[in-house]
């Protein structure tokens, strides 16, 4: 009964924008923002007086505007800037400015002192003024490092999405393109990096006078400017010369990354027929104060963790981040740079085409790494947010400035991701390919809206591709597809039909055009389904029933009539490898959902050690995620104990088949399966595979035989969980002194996932002792709650000192909205989603609400699952263990 409190509390707090909206092509004048569409800059000239060393900074720009017709004043954005000087010059001379900031809207409204308008015309805007350096990437902020053992700070800069007005007054919307044209005065011995190359340096002395060629026309959020002392991996690939560059002393870190970026570009460039537009691509990579990466027009730069990789230590996953990350940020070269979305509104334009584009790209140069059969573990978590009550549409209309983070979400990246695989699927790869090239060269150098991309691709295939399309961008949600079959002469006559897949049960009218693609037998037919439901026939009456969505790229769940169920889940290791997996996706799903029960799931489950295909790593890394989710469901009731017993069961036999000594030469899958099985099992307690780990570590820790690279990632994450306090203080030490970004984060979210509560007290009293990154600081209560036995202490933490990780946390990509949410990851009681939504609109008002209610649903959600399978699921999961040890 509570839960259907909180799942009602959190759909009526749910904003979403309703129906499918028109998609319009690209017009300036209509496209929405907060500025006035009748003064239009063409040309920044800026000039900023930077110094690593300092706190503050000052700048002069001057913006050339069109003025469109008379207006008594100019409002462009401004933040956390003070005027020194303000000046408009024109056709009439100079005319001083008043300035009246507006510190909600992040403006400065600029009036003539003589009363009289600005007349119709082209004008210069003249403004010096003062600004602070941020502590954090939001802005231009300072990143303290170690360079070969010495304190350093390098400056740099994170403007995406609404931080170029921290830096200078700017028309700071996407649709307001300019060439920039930047100089930077810095003291002598620095290196400064831009968007373009060097034009001249000029040495004033103590300073010097760094000028760079103007860029393209383009949005002010790619202005890019970082300011330290660097070392320099150079290449070239398609006639680009190409650098990675790196604090002193870690350019052996910055190989792999050149490697990725030599393959990607030519490969980009053939793929658009569009040449990458910028006279060099330059990769930096930030030793602290920033997450991700951000894609600055020839200038990328990434947190050290995304973007260096050290043979020596690294593990396959890493390398796996990696290249992914930088054929995203490449991506955006084209997708977001070149042509850019028109507004916060069609972000998807830029975020989902670079995480399909990376996807791609890294199949293609990577295809070891099975990532078609990935796909689906790495959708699953949109997927589930996506039929609970806190989702929103693809394209969800207005964007709140003071909101804007809250699109750069799953939806946009991983669902819009998804939904084009899909739609390309359908259409078919060379015409979704030459849509695209004609889309790339006529909007290129300008924005674009979802209604230019359909026209192109629409163009190309000759299909209505806006509407299949807007079904699925324009609405919230997915369908689930029911799917029932029978042999009637010789024939199998198959019944479709569609719905909203809800975890909630909630009723729903929604309606997709599903691209279905059905495989019967040795054949795969493709089908566009319309309407509610659809009766198709296909010749032959093959074994096995017919498999929908048997690659995964649909962007839909599938139930298969009960009798047919059990002929694929009898068929299961003689599936294809893919639709084992969707399988085993789709049926978890379902078993969240109440659509059928979790011992479905553990029947497939019990399935799996007899899988030796392809997707064998695959397949059991999902099993991550839902034995995760479950232990969550699950924790405080009589099932966990049988469920962790369960759990060992299953995977410890495949550790010890794998064993622990990789042997050369061991292909990717099998030492990522490795390492997956090491964390899952010391996360079950499984005493032999703790013991195992903890004398590698201790070996690595005396300094005998250090931890090869394959095994230190999950090692240390088996050794931090049930660390005695003796190798806590050890791991702690580590984590204190290491100088590189990828280790602190790998010994920060391993020690948050300690069991034993002192410990974990200590792992949160980190937070604020000052010895970390602000960044990775502020992430500790919230790491700390991945362990759902420490939720309680987690969230208490979090609320007790929220003025202090609220300012560590600070505004980057949102941060501070998630703080409460993320230490609310360990609850699985309805009463405490309520909590976390009271907690979260007394502290942050409306700005966190959407983040507290996607974790509220999560919540709701663990709870539903424990009331229907904490008595029910017992039985079985005991049934599974003894299965499993009766196994050879
Ligand atoms: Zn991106």
């Amino acid at each position: 009964m509570n839960v259907s409190n909180a799942l009602a509390l959190a759909l009526a707090l749910c904003s979403w924008a309703g129906p499918a909206t028109a998609q319009p092509r690209f017009d300036f004048d209509q496209t929405p923002g907060l500025l006035s569409k009748h003064v239009r800059p063409s040309h920044y000239a800026l000039q900023l007086v930077l110094d690593p060393d300092a706190e503050r900074f000052s700048g002069e720009v001057t913006i050339a505007v069109t003025v469109r017709q008379p207006v008594p004043h100019i409002v462009l954005h401004a933040h956390q800037l003070t005027a020194r000087s303000t000046m408009l010059l024109g056709g009439d001379g100079e005319r001083a400015l008043t300035v009246t900031a507006d510190d909600k809207a992040q403006t400065w409204q600029l009036r003539p002192t003589d009363g009289q308008p600005i007349a119709a015309g082209t004008h210069r805007l003249r403004l010096a003024y003062d600004g602070r350096v941020q502590r954090s990437g939001a802005g231009l902020f300072g990143a303290p490092h170690q360079a070969l053992g010495q304190p350093a700070r390098l400056l740099a800069t994170q403007l995406e999405a609404v931080y170029a007005r921290r830096v200078f007054p700017a028309f700071d919307e996407p649709a307001f393109r300019s060439v920039f044209e930047l100089a930077v005065r810095a003291p002598k011995g620095y290196e400064v990096l831009s968007n373009m190359p060097p034009a001249s340096a000029v040495d004033e002395g103590a300073q010097v006078l760094h000028r760079f060629v103007p860029t393209p026309s383009m949005p002010s959020y790619l202005v890019a400017v970082a300011v330290g002392r660097f070392d320099a991996l150079s290449g070239q690939a398609a006639g680009v010369p190409l650098r990675i560059l790196t604090v002193p002393g870690k350019r052996d870190r910055a190989a792999y990354a050149l490697k990725t970026t030599e393959q990607l570009l030519p490969y980009y460039n053939d793929y658009f027929g569009v040449p990458y537009a910028l006279p060099k691509l330059d990769q930096l990579a930030v030793p602290s104060g920033r997450d991700g990466a951000m894609e600055d027009w020839g200038l990328i730069s990434y947190s050290e963790g995304t973007l260096l990789f050290d043979p020596a230590t690294g593990s396959v996953r890493q390398r796996r981040t990696i290249f992914n990350i930088v054929a995203h940020e490449v991506a955006h070269q084209w997708f977001g740079n070149l042509v850019t979305a028109a507004s916060w509104d069609e972000i998807w334009l830029n975020e989902a085409f670079a995480t399909w584009m990376a996807r791609k790209a890294t199949d293609h140069f990577n295809p070891d790494w099975q990532g078609p059969l990935r796909q689906r573990s790495y959708v699953d978590g949109a997927m589930e947010r996506d039929s609970g009550p806190a989702t929103r549409a693809i394209r969800s209309g207005s964007v709140p400035e003071n909101r804007v983070f809250e699109v750069f979400d799953d939806i946009t990246y991983t669902k819009g991701g998804a939904v084009l695989s899909m739609l390309e699927q359908w259409i078919g790869p060379a015409k979704f390919r030459a849509g695209l090239g004609a889309y790339m060269r006529a909007r290129r150098f300008s924005n674009a809206t979802a209604g230019d991309l359909w026209f192109h691709i629409g163009q190309a295939s000759g299909r209505d591709v806006a509407a299949v399309a807007a079904s699925w961008t324009d609405q919230r949600g997915f369908p689930l597809i029911h799917l029932a079959s029978r042999c009637v002469d010789g024939a199998t006559r198959i019944e479709l039909s569609q719905q909203r897949f809800s975890m909630t049960g909630a009723a729903d009218g929604s309606r997709w055009q599903v691209p279905l693609v059905i495989r019967h037998g040795e054949r795969t037919e493709t089908l566009l389904l319309k309407g509610a439901q659809q009766t198709i026939t296909l010749p032959g009456c093959p074994t096995l029933p017919p498999l929908l969505n048997p690659g995964g790229e649909g962007f839909y769940r599938v139930a298969y009539a009960p009798a047919q169920h059990a002929v694929l889940a009898q068929a299961f290791d003689r599936l294809p490898p893919s639709a084992r997996i969707t399988l085993l996706s789709d049926t978890f799903a379902l078993a969240q959902a109440g659509q059928t029960t979790m011992a479905a799931y553990l029947d497939l489950l019990a399935a799996l050690p007899r899988v030796q295909g392809a997707d064998k790593s695959a397949a059991w890394s999902g099993t991550r995620s839902t034995l995760g989710f479950l232990d969550g469901a699950l924790i405080g009731t009589p099932a966990r104990a049988p469920l962790h017993a369960a759990a060992r069961a299953l995977l410890a036999p495949q550790l010890a088949a794998l064993g622990w000594t990789p042997p050369s030469g061991e292909d990717s899958e099998t030492e990522a399966l490795r390492g997956n099985l090491i964390v899952e099992l010391a996360r079950f307690g499984d005493a032999a595979t703790v013991a195992r780990a903890q004398a590698l570590f201790d070996a690595d820790e005396a300094g005998r035989t250090p931890l090869p690279a394959a095994l230190r990632a999950s090692v240390i994450r088996a050794v931090a969980r049930h660390a005695d306090p003796v190798r806590f203080k050890q791991l702690v030490a580590r984590l204190k002194t290491s100088p590189h970004d990828d280790d602190r984060w790998l010994y920060a979210t391993s020690l948050a996932q300690v069991e034993d509560a002192d410990l974990a007290r200590q792992v949160l009293a980190l937070s604020l002792d000052g010895r970390l990154p602000p960044n990775i600081a502020s992430r500790l209560p919230g790491m700390v709650a991945d362990n759902p036995a420490h939720g309680e202490l987690a969230y208490g933490f979090t609320v007790e000192h929220w003025t202090a990780l609220a300012d560590l946390a600070g505004t980057m990509y949102g941060a501070r909205s998630w703080l409460l949410p993320g230490a609310a990851g360990g609850f699985n009681r309805p009463e405490d989603a309520q909590r976390l939504l009271r907690d979260q609109q007394r502290l942050l008002g409306e700005t966190g609400a959407a983040n507290a209610q996607r974790i509220a649903a999560q919540i709701a959600l663990l709870a539903a699952v424990q009331a229907r399978e904490a008595e029910r699921l017992r039985a079985p999961l005991q049934s599974l263990a003894a299965r499993l040890q009766r196994q050879p």
